[in-house]
């Protein structure tokens, strides 16, 4: 279009276009118009106890259901959310609907653990917790049920506030998983200082594990420093008997990956905990 108008900035409006010629501008209304009118949908991902043979929880994956690009995945929008300015209201809008669904199915019978995924500039946002812990109200769920996943680069910003974020969310019972574990920066020092109750290895350990000493080696000493810190461990990317034996044995505490389940809408979750129920434990 820019070229058409004969005006000089051209460069500008090329680059400000993705690969499908998309205009940014245009992507920022649409995103925030998604946020604002429940174009936001989440997928449910199980995660299975290995002790007990139990999913006591799910993560919540979110999609954007574009009215005419159909169902986009997390890498289509989320670095267009965080440079636009509209994380803040992103993952509010995400922490709402999981929350919501976490009491719907806990009014059905089952209570089950909410992990939801937050960015860094989510956590030195002093006004987060509060948000939190109010929309934890509304849903009347205690802050046990809700576990935020970030990942280790929420250290290179800025890390006094980040710690002190999540200090006070852990403060109200809220669970923090490092995400993606072992494929950030973070050193053992920042790892022990940080007030998280979980480690979720990343799926490249993971999914090596059966083929590769070497991978196999970082996901047993990794299972120790994560228990030697009081953490528990999940193991994400599983994807088949082999790994979630391997991690059986080696006494991984949770494990997820396509092998259990891929992510769900939230009804088809619920069939698969039902038919689950029915069947004996893997
Ligand atoms: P993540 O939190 O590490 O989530 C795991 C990703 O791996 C998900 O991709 C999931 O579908 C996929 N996955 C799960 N099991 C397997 C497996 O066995 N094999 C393989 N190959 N992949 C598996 P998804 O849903 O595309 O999400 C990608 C990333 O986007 C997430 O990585 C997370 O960092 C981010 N994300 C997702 N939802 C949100 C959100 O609500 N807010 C924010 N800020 N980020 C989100
Ligand atoms: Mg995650
Ligand atoms: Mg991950
Ligand atoms: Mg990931």
């Amino acid at each position: 279009y820019a070229a058409k108008s004969g005006r000089t900035g051209v460069a500008v409006y090329d680059e400000e276009r993705d690969g499908h010629g998309r205009h940014r501008l245009e992507d920022v209304a649409q995103l925030r118009r998604a946020i604002e009118q429940d174009e936001l949908v989440l997928h449910y991902q199980p995660k299975l106890a290995l002790a007990t043979g139990t999913v006591d929880g799910v993560e919540a994956l979110v999609r954007w259901q574009h009215p005419t690009r159909g169902l986009l995945f997390p890498d289509a929008f989320i670095e267009l959310a965080e440079s636009a300015g509209l994380m803040a209201q992103l993952t509010s809008r995400v922490i709402d609907i999981a929350l919501a669904q976490c009491r719907s199915w806990s009014d059905r019978g089952r209570l089950l653990t909410m992990a939801v995924n937050v960015s860094p500039s989510n956590l030195v946002d002093e006004a987060f917790p509060d948000q939190v812990r109010a929309l934890l109200a509304e849903h009347e769920l205690s802050a046990g049920c809700l576990v935020l996943e970030v990942t280790e680069s929420l250290l290179m910003e800025d890390r006094e506030r980040a710690v002190r974020v999540l200090g006070r969310l852990r403060d109200d019972g809220v669970g923090v998983a490092i995400d993606d574990y072992g494929t950030g920066y973070s050193s053992l020092a920042y790892l022990a200082a940080l007030p998280v109750t979980e480690l979720k290895l990343d799926r490249t350990f993971v999914g090596e594990m059966t083929g590769s000493p070497r991978a196999e080696s970082i996901v047993t000493s990794t299972l120790q420093l994560a228990h030697a810190l009081g953490l528990v461990l999940v193991a994400e990317g599983a994807e088949d008997q082999a790994t979630v034996d391997a991690l059986t044995f080696h006494g991984c505490d949770v494990v997820q990956g396509y092998h259990l389940s891929r992510p769900l809408p939230a009804e088809a979750l619920w069939s698969w905990l039902d038919e689950r129920a029915e069947v004996p434990v893997a």
